[in-house]
């Protein structure tokens, strides 16, 4: 007896298998930060350990949902403009199920982008329109401008882009959320504070605009679980509904008091995310030297591919060697490996098991 939908059939759970729960690893497969956060979080999430557990959290996150319109306080975002959730593909889900589910209309997004848009979709039954990378690896905001925007549920993507690291000028951006006025446009900045620009200082002027961050990456919190989405308050308000009717409590009192702990110690994260964009440089260089293409990354990963050596078996020997990095392989793109950005000494020990191998 098969009691689920076909959308739900067709799905491949990926994450488990690329969190292996074994110590001596050098991990370098799914973005994470390799510094870990600000002391004053620990602090913070020993304190409140300490007091109210027993206590429901605020359901609200209001001094969370306040700490983060501080930190965009040049772009004018309020409280009231700041959607939180357990962590950004929490966000993600809230945002489809508010925002595209728009029978007879098909969602735009990058062919290849982040992999759980289209399983959002499948979950959801939204139509989906991929709008193919050009050659160069780039989205070309010109292919979205070509479609009718009656047609369209929405657009979403990731800027940087993931699994490429290639990001869009703000102008792009502006031009697609101008377009597309009868619809959201969502963009994904997970990887943003590694080098590409926010959207976030055009949510004042377009009404139709969803940035959504996490603090995953560059504040080095992916255990706490904490994403947020900032937009126009009737956007966020629709968020809200659908978050209102799964789980009035998306975030836990550890996470709200160690989200907003992080938030305020920018000096910790600045330094934290030079560091990474600093290793990034030497790593792309030193892979460059051993005969890979690599693409110009903005995020805190590298996609890369070698000119002789095939990616599957890199992949393979690099497993061997206690290196985890990902494997993508694409009928149209071919076979590339993405590296996260650990520290140095995570490099050294890469780019040993890569002579090893090469
Ligand atoms: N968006 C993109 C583009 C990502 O790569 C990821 C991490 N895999 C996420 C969102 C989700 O991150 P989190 O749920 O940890 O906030």
């Amino acid at each position: 007896m098969n009691f689920c939908s076909d959308g739900l059939q067709a799905l491949e759970p990926y994450i488990p298998g690329e969190q292996p729960q074994v110590a001596d690893l050098v991990k370098l497969n799914t973005n994470e930060n390799p510094y870990g956060p600000s002391p004053q979080v620990i602090a913070a999430i020993a304190q409140a350990a300490q007091q109210g557990l027993q206590l429901y959290p605020d359901p609200l996150s209001l001094r969370l949902r306040q700490a983060i319109a501080q930190h965009h306080a040049s772009a004018g975002i309020d409280a009231a403009q700041v959607f939180v959730g357990n962590g950004s593909d929490e966000v993600l889900g809230h945002a489809f199920r508010a925002l595209f589910v728009r029978p007879g209309r098909k969602l735009l997004m990058p062919d290849i982008s982040y992999s759980f848009y289209k399983v959002y979709c499948q979950l959801h039954g939204i139509e989906m329109q991929q709008v193919p990378l050009r050659e160069d690896w780039r989205i070309a905001v010109e292919d979205y401008l070509a479609i009718d925007p009656a047609s369209c549920a929405g657009v979403v993507l990731a800027n940087p882009n993931a699994p490429t690291g290639m990001a869009l000028p703000l102008q792009d951006i502006e031009r697609l959320a101008a377009h597309f006025t009868q619809s959201a446009v969502l963009i994904d900045e997970a990887y943003v504070d590694f080098g590409a620009q926010s959207a976030v200082q055009l949510v004042a002027r377009y009404p139709n605009l969803l940035v959504v961050h996490t603090l995953s990456k560059s504040w080095a919190l992916a255990g706490l679980r904490v994403g947020f989405a900032m937009a126009q308050a009737p956007l966020i308000e629709a968020l809200v509904r659908v978050k209102d009717s799964f789980n009035s409590y998306p975030l836990g009192r550890l996470a709200q008091v160690g989200a907003q702990a992080a938030l305020q110690d920018w000096a910790y994260y600045r330094d934290c995310t030079a560091r990474i964009v600093a290793t990034r440089q030497a790593l792309a260089q030193a892979l460059q030297q051993r005969g890979f293409e690599v693409l110009p990354s903005c995020a805190n990963f590298l996609f890369v591919r070698h000119r002789q050596h095939a990616g599957a078996q890199l992949y393979a020997g690099l497993r061997e060697r206690q290196v985890l990095v990902r494997h993508f392989d694409k009928p149209r793109l071919g076979e590339h490996l993405r590296i996260s950005i650990g520290t140095p000494e995570q490099s050294q020990a890469l780019l040993a098991a890569l002579d090893a191998l090469l």
